[in-house]
């Protein structure tokens, strides 16, 4: 029975360690050919047969799936098949770049190692590397490219919050997190020095609610001067996602939108509710049309909820009010996106006011504090 169970347990402790993560790279275009590039130091490449391969900057190796298992060949001629290949960095410096031909996606440059094998109709290629060089490239990836130094100091507390939290979410596939938006969208490794620098001041800082449990950590790119709350968009409550004035986004370009619905779209959609003729107008806002959050309208005996409108129409927010204008309906809005927790409008100009990171979460999540990931506690299920 130990002899079954030991090697289970050595598979999955290493990728479950704190600060280490797995990533599957190119999960998104999932190819069948990637091609791998040292740029700097060196790599050992094992291919499970005695004997491993030495990398040196400039050495290529095009790796494609081959039914169940996987062949290579390197520039320098050597080949072969194997079940899986692993790239193991021999120096500190080691980078490599892994590019997967005919993708949309755009090269990688990856520290770590590497581990790929086949998968069902394409490679699974994944990078291990530790959950702080990781990071700067999700920041980029989820906050963008410019703003003050607590913005994104701000923004990297929520990303490894959600990281540590969301650790377990393909245990099943036999790693962490994916490089696509289903987890958080990752680059690979980035040379900006300001979201670098924010990564490491804040080393190992995640937020807790009061059990010290890591928080959803929830985020969208403005609220239009009031944030969501999570029972109303998602219908699951937490004491920290709840609905705050924001009086710090209204500045941005995208706190205010219209949007006109030819009137065959928006009778299709009445019809698909089970809304009869005359009874939509129960759903049009009072003069004036200013906009409200709620989590949903009622019509007809029938409850039209926010989220469903902005879905089915495709709006900015769920934050508006709808008024009839003759042959047409308007929708008149504020913010973009779901509008749950910290909005990136206003955390970054409240870091451009000089509040500090924490001030920020503090604002977006109330009743939250920062701590180190020894201390935070992680719930079963995300
Ligand atoms: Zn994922
Ligand atoms: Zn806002």
């Amino acid at each position: 029975m130990t002899r079954l169970l030991l090697p289970i347990l050595y598979l999955f402790l290493p990728l479950t360690a704190v600060g280490q993560v797995s990533v599957r790279i190119f999960a998104q275009s999932r190819p069948v050919t990637v091609i791998f590039t040292t740029e700097s130091g060196e790599y050992l490449l094992d291919d499970g047969n005695p004997g491993t391969l030495h990398l040196l900057p400039g050495e290529t190796v095009a790796v494609t799936r081959y039914n169940d298992d996987v062949v290579y060949r390197t520039l320098s001629g050597t080949y072969g098949k194997a079940d899986s290949l692993s790239f193991e960095p021999v120096t500190g410096n080691a980078l490599c770049r892994l590019r997967a031909p005919g993708s949309i996606e755009q090269d990688k440059r990856l520290d770590g190692a590497l581990r790929i094998k086949s998968f069902p109709g394409s490679l699974l290629v994944l990078n291990i590397t530790s959950v702080e060089s990781y990071l700067p490239g999700v920041v980029r990836a989820e906050a963008g490219k410019y703003g003050p130094a607590d913005y994104f100091k701000a923004q990297a507390v929520v990303a490894r919050t959600y990281i540590y939290r969301n650790i377990g979410r393909h245990a099943l596939d036999g790693y962490n997190l994916c490089d696509d938006t289903h987890c958080q969208v990752y680059p690979g490794i980035i040379d900006d020095s300001v979201i670098t620098g924010a990564c490491h001041v804040t080393s190992g800082e995640v937020l807790v609610d009061r059990d010290s449990m890591l928080i959803v950590a929830a985020f969208h790119g403005n609220c239009g001067g009031l944030t969501a709350s999570s029972a109303d968009v998602w219908l699951a409550a937490y004491p920290y996602l709840v609905s705050v004035n924001d009086p710090w986004c209204s500045f941005s370009a995208s706190s205010e939108w219209r949007k006109s619905l030819p009137e065959s779209e928006w009778h299709k959609f009445l019809t698909m509710k089970g809304i009869q003729y005359g009874e939509e107008s129960a759903l049009y806002s009072a003069s004036g049309g200013t906009p409200v959050r709620t989590a949903g309208r009622m019509a007809g005996g029938k409850t039209v909820s926010s989220e469903e409108l902005r879905s089915y129409f495709g709006l900015r927010s769920g934050y508006f009010a709808i008024t009839s204008a003759g042959d047409s309906i308007i929708v008149t809005g504020r913010g973009y996106g779901h509008g749950v927790g910290l909005c990136q409008d206003g955390a970054k100009h409240m870091a451009e006011k000089n509040m500090s990171y924490d001030r920020i979460t503090g604002f977006y999540y109330p009743g939250t504090t920062i701590t180190d990931i020894k201390n935070a506690r992680r719930p079963l299920k995300p």
